[in-house]
């Protein structure tokens, strides 16, 4: 393998993508042989156009070859081309600046620029991504977006509250600090070399925002505080999320709730998602809606939807702050012994909310998604979480992405759903499907594929994806605080009321 060659194809590849100018080459080749620890280069007569994945596969089976990478594992792989890549990106203030210029033309042309320059980069890993498997699932709410995630490991609720406990490690502080903007990363710890954040002000404090490696959606952005503090759902939140909305109009931006088992996967660091995307639960309508007398301008709706959701929509967002305050607080205190609701037990709070801002043409409009973490004999991962009969499809906690309608489920199930849609169409199913993998999912697939059997294992699948999709739509159930029947309804509507006042 002639590593001159493939060094003067990635730098020619930065050059084409513009970013690198051409009067950068000669450096940047340098800085590669520097990363690459070789002295020598021999200027390869002419080098093919590949794309970035087929040049990167050869440096990095070059690597393997001459010891520079020690274990053909991912993370060691992505540690070193990161530390390549890391020498075509600019400088955080060069990125920030043209972010402004960008800015200036208008905000769409911003973000879009910076995602662009995100996928050129690498930073967001488009090859990887591309392995997801999604599809949608109409359901009584509308479509719900699935996905099987393969580009992300998962985490249970467990290791998750775990974390929330550990001593901060030294350096970064964690996967979400700001510091994470050019570290080289280790074995336990990602290397950021690529990485760029853009400095914005929320709410008269300093924020950053950049987008996730791990696509989801498009132009999924997280937006994280300076300083490396613990969420929390306050009054200050909702002026953050609207203050963020009015200087991008076109993006959604939320925040996972600050308790766990009802949270994200990260408690320890203040942020939020946020992203040019129109999630089902945005298309999702108001079944009543009311004014709220003590907020000038304010209206309050009951959203049709799996999870129980007020929906605050007005023209003037401090106003609109207030009322979300408003409703934070009583939902804080607020039992309902027939609806199952108790703010607190034995000392212990329950209840919080995952807030998401938008506009609606000129209104601001914040969907508070109320929620609460208690747990039960009966349901001892939480009571209004993933109920044990589910888990065979997910078992982890629902956080604000599935809150608004997209499923992010675990990587294993593409095989599994995949073997059990060929027994499905294979000869007796009912026998074979009880053994291996697919044995935990064997009573549901028997149960849903009922008279609808055929010998295709693609129908097979098509089948059990849509049978997913309504398990989810199940699981957002488990998840709502007020359920969908009359009963749940009444105690909603009681809970509205009191909001009124
Ligand atoms: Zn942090």
């Amino acid at each position: 393998m002639n590593i001159s060659r493939l060094v003067e194809e990635l730098t020619a590849w930065a050059v084409r993508k513009k970013l690198i100018e051409k009067e950068d080459h000669v450096y940047c080749r340098n800085q590669l042989l520097e990363k690459l620890q070789i002295a020598d280069f021999e200027q390869p007569v002419s080098a093919a156009e590949r794309d970035l994945h087929s040049i990167m596969e050869d440096i990095l089976k070059w690597a393997l070859d001459e010891g520079r990478i020690e274990n053909d594992t991912v993370t060691e792989r992505d540690l070193f081309d990161t530390k390549l890549m890391g020498v075509f990106a600019d400088k955080p203030s060069v990125i920030a600046s043209r972010f402004g210029k960008e800015e200036e033309k208008s905000p769409e042309q911003a973000t879009a620029w910076f995602y662009e320059w995100n996928k050129a980069i690498d930073y967001i890993r488009t090859k990887r991504i591309e392995k997801n498997v999604t599809w949608k699932t109409d359901t009584e709410y509308g479509a719900l977006d699935m996905t099987i995630n393969l580009s992300k490991p998962e985490k249970d609720p467990a290791e998750i509250e775990k974390l929330k406990h550990q001593p901060a490690s030294s350096y970064p502080l964690c996967l979400l600090c700001r510091e994470n903007e050019g570290y080289a990363g280790r074995l336990n710890h990602p290397a950021r070399q690529n990485l760029r954040t853009i400095p914005v002000t929320l709410n008269e404090e300093a924020w950053h925002f950049q987008f996730s490696p791990y696509v989801y959606y498009h132009e999924h952005a997280i937006v994280l505080k300076e300083k490396h503090e613990p969420m929390v759902i306050t009054g200050d939140t909702f002026t953050r999320l609207l203050a963020f909305t009015e200087r991008f109009p076109h993006y959604f931006i939320g925040s996972n709730a600050d308790l766990p088992i009802v949270g994200g996967s990260i408690l320890s660091h203040d942020h939020y998602q946020a992203g040019c995307y129109t999630f089902p639960m945005a298309r999702a309508e108001a079944e009543e809606t009311m004014e709220l007398p003590q907020f000038t301008g304010v209206t309050a709706a009951r959203v049709k939807w799996p999870m129980s959701v007020v929906r605050l929509q007005g023209d003037d967002r401090t106003e609109v702050k207030k009322a979300a305050e408003h409703i934070l607080n009583s939902w804080r205190a607020y039992s309902d012994e027939t609806a199952g609701i108790y703010a607190e037990t034995d000392g212990t709070l329950h209840q919080t909310i995952t807030p998401i801002a938008r506009r609606r043409g000129r209104a601001f409009e914040l969907d508070l998604v109320l929620r609460n973490n208690r747990t039960s004999s009966d349901h001892p991962d939480g009571i209004f979480h993933p109920h044990a009969h589910v888990h065979h499809i997910k078992k982890e906690n629902i956080g604000l992405i599935e809150v608004m309608g997209l499923a992010v489920l675990p990587g294993r199930l593409k095989q599994e759903l995949r073997e059990t849609a060929e027994k499905l169409a294979g000869v007796s199913p009912e026998s074979a499907l009880y053994d291996g993998i697919t044995a935990k999912h064997a009573d549901w697939a028997l149960k849903v594929s009922e008279g609808r059997r055929t010998a295709s294992v693609e129908e097979m699948e098509t089948l059990l994806q849509e049978e997913t999709g309504l398990v989810f739509a199940e699981i957002l159930g488990h998840a709502g605080v007020f359920k969908r029947d009359d009963a749940g309804i009444r105690a909603f509507q009681r809970f509205m009321q009191t909001i009124q006042q």
